[in-house]
């Protein structure tokens, strides 16, 4: 399909969403609320919607936004999320732009952007929109992202370059493009004056090309080598392409050289990148590596709570202990499940309960459940310890099984829908109070000792896989 195709079934879609909106809500509330939005952007499953006001991003947000995904999602199951950002310029060209457009001093939120500079129409045309949300001080900190957390902030605020790359590595959906938002978010509300490009790694080789076939890469190098701060999400999608990461590794190379940052995102280490020649590769491991891990129960509790704050909506905290608990593949997922829970409860005017919330997410909590058994967790983890399939089931209580005996019962709890004395049984007819033990002893662990805590990372990676 051309992108001309492309468009016109996304305006289609668009359509019909805000034809459903308008039949549910009203011409009077479709004509204040709704006609005013723009489409900006459907990019990576995500849907990106510009209004003129913060009042109006504030009160569509809180009103519609469930509505408005739900809606989406049914016409296009691909997307994840929608996202409404405020745009002072909405739908008027720049020159007919009153006074300058100001930050939210207050709460630092952006809001809108600063006058165009030259370094803004650089950016304007190169950096890709920025999620409001994925802000600092809606990034909830735990242990397992604490140091990546920690790098984010330390490269937003610094005034000269602490390290170079940052490189942040972690699975899917545990928060790396949020860091990255929340930096540039930051160097804008701070010093508007730095050029910040935020693109993805596939934007920018669809703009390397489309240079390289207009014969213009004379301009595009220059946009890059002009700029602060260089940040590039989901590198991984670079590898492969010859030409391009020839063209990313001189850009790159350019820009450390002149002092600027450069912030990196990928669901594979440095060394672990596919296609990526090694050049490129021990260019990216020289700056700072900081790994995402997977979320631990208190993170996703943590970040349940801090959503639904956000939404200023009461969740129960049983549903919340329930989500942390069944929903562990990853924070997108997590926000996705809580998002159904409220929506659902809001449709069909109930409060949100356990009982419901097990009824909404059925598929998902099956899903999830389907993804491995407890037959695979114990094989893995005794082949990784280098013990026997049978040790999982036998009575030896020896450190050298119990231990792995442990991390299996961790990662069945985890992984499973399994209850604790479901999980006990298979264990060799194990109390579920064991089971329950064998939970905390690892949850512990993972907290005191790195290199356990990565072992299990690895068998959980690798069994997710
Ligand atoms: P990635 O880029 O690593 O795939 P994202 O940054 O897109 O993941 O995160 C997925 C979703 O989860 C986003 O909505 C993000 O705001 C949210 N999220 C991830 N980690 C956190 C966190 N620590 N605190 C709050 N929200 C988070
Ligand atoms: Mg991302």
């Amino acid at each position: 399909m051309g992108h001309e195709a492309v468009d016109a079934l996304v305006d289609v879609r668009w359509e019909r969403v805000l034809g459903h909106l308008r039949v549910e809500v009203g011409e009077a509330a479709y004509q204040s609320w709704l006609k005013p939005m723009v489409l900006r952007e459907t990019d990576d499953g995500r849907i990106s919607i510009s209004v003129p006001t913060r009042f109006m991003r504030d009160w569509v947000a809180a009103h519609y936004l469930d509505r408005l995904t739900i809606l989406w999602q049914e016409e296009d199951a691909e997307v994840q999320s929608v996202h409404i950002f405020v745009q002072p310029d909405h739908g008027v060209s720049a020159s007919r732009r009153g006074g300058p457009a100001r930050n939210d001093e207050k709460t630092g939120a952006p809001t809108s952007r600063p006058l165009p500079s030259r370094s803004e129409t650089a950016r304007g045309n190169l950096s890709a929109p920025l999620d409001s949300r994925n802000t600092f001080d809606k990034f909830v900190v735990g242990k397992p992202n604490e140091f990546a957390h920690a790098a984010a902030r330390r490269v937003a605020e610094a005034s000269t370059v602490p390290f170079n790359p940052l490189f942040l590595y972690g699975g899917v959906g545990l928060g790396k493009t949020h860091l990255m938002h929340a930096i540039v978010w930051h160097i804008r509300n701070v010093d508007p004056a730095r050029t910040v490009i935020y693109m993805s790694a596939e934007k920018f080789m669809y703009r390397f090309i489309r240079a390289l076939r207009e014969q213009n890469t004379v301009d595009f190098k220059d946009q890059f080598r002009s700029i602060d701060v260089l940040m590039i999400d989901d590198v991984q999608f670079i590898g492969g392409k010859e030409s391009t990461q020839e063209e990313f590794f001189h850009t790159f190379n350019a820009l450390v050289d002149q002092g600027r940052q450069i912030v990196i995102s990928s669901d594979k280490s440095p060394s672990d990148l596919e296609g990526v020649g090694e050049r490129l590769k021990s260019r990216l491991n020289c700056g700072l590596v900081a790994d995402i891990h997977a979320t631990t129960y208190e993170l996703r509790l943590g970040i349940l709570h801090s959503k639904a704050e956000q939404a200023t909506v009461q969740v129960p905290a049983k549903v919340m202990e329930f989500l942390a608990h069944k929903i562990t593949s990853n924070v997108r997922e997590l926000e996705g499940a809580l998002n159904r829970v409220v929506a659902h409860a809001q449709l069909v005017g109930r409060a949100i309960s356990l009982e419901a919330t097990q009824e909404v997410l059925h598929d998902l909590l099956r899903a999830n459940d389907r993804r491995v058994t407890i037959e695979e967790i114990q094989k893995s983890v005794a082949a990784h310890f280098n013990i026997r399939t049978s040790d999982m089931h036998s009575a030896r209580r020896a450190r050298s099984v119990a231990r792995p005996r442990q991390v299996a019962m961790y990662l069945s709890k985890q992984l499973t829908t399994r209850s604790l004395p479901e999980i006990g049984r298979k264990f060799g007819g194990r109390d579920h109070t064991t089971v329950m033990h064998a939970v905390r002893k690892v949850e512990e662990l993972r907290e005191s000792d790195n290199s356990f805590a990565e072992d299990v990372e690895l068998l959980r990676r690798m069994l997710e896989a």
